[in-house]
């Protein structure tokens, strides 16, 4: 079936009716795109509009969703898998979008073993095999380019929740290194975790300790929009991500 796929991917997107100034000027609001080549940014075109083809984007609450909202999504959605290709968004169908912060069911399990249920604010939420769901609010900070990406950030989820679990480590590609992946990790982990216990300002989001999921999510975010703080601060998951997503985000923005 896959050269199915790649035939009407191809034919879809040769029927595409997309003025090239209105994707410049998408991109152009996007510094994490900054530094890209021309064939580069063609094929993130591609990707994101074959991405909004496959996915179905819908607005939530009293949002209305423009074709340049629904491109913007798409250009941040497509960037983590620009050199992996759309299939790693195998599995899901839906971006939900939220005008702001939005409320979700929550449980949890205290230290006395005792279920509580209740609702907890997100600006971002991945559900496995399910929706990506977002704030706009919270979207259009990607324009600061300051290293929060709401949209990397959940896409990142479901990269990691390709091997079925949210552990922090998507499958990773042949010749990468398990045991480099996990000394990386543990080890930029652990050091941030110190730094948030010694009440010291750490280098990326402190909600990058929640868990190791959580710390995936946030460095990959970091990665995109804030090369050179991430590579200061932990050159070893830097490198581990460049080998993963294909890319040197350092070299373009650096
Ligand atoms: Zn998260």
């Amino acid at each position: 079936m896959g050269w199915f796929k790649n035939w009407r991917r191809r034919r879809l997107l040769a029927r595409a009716q997309l003025p090239e100034n209105h994707w410049r000027a998408v991109a152009a609001g996007l510094p994490s795109l900054r530094g890209l080549t021309d064939p580069e940014l063609s094929r993130l075109r591609d990707l994101s509009l074959l991405f909004l083809h496959e996915k179905q984007l819908v607005a939530a609450g009293e949002l209305e969703l423009d074709d340049s909202m629904r491109l913007y999504i798409a250009a941040q959605a497509c960037l983590p898998i620009l050199k992996l290709g759309l299939d790693y968004y195998a599995g899901w169908t839906s971006v939900i979008v939220y005008p702001e912060g939005f409320w979700s069911p929550h449980r949890s399990l205290d230290a006395a073993g005792i279920m509580h249920s209740g609702f907890q604010a997100r600006v971002g939420e991945a559900w496995d095999r399910g929706p990506i769901v977002l704030s706009w609010a919270d979207v259009q900070q990607a324009s600061s380019g300051d290293g929060f990406n709401v949209v990397i950030h959940e896409c990142a989820h479901k990269l990691d929740l390709l091997n079925g679990v949210a552990n922090g480590m998507p499958p990773l590609h042949s010749g990468m290194s398990l045991p480099a992946w996990t000394q990386a990790f543990t080890a930029a982990y652990d050091t941030l975790c110190r730094c948030l216990d010694l009440g010291s300002e750490p280098p990326i989001h402190p909600y990058a300790a929640e868990s190791p999921a959580e710390f995936f999510a946030v460095v990959s975010e970091a990665f995109f929009e804030i090369p050179t703080v991430l590579q200061a601060a932990y050159p070893a998951v830097y490198a581990q991500l460049r080998d993963y997503y294909r890319q040197d985000p350092l070299l373009r923005l650096g």
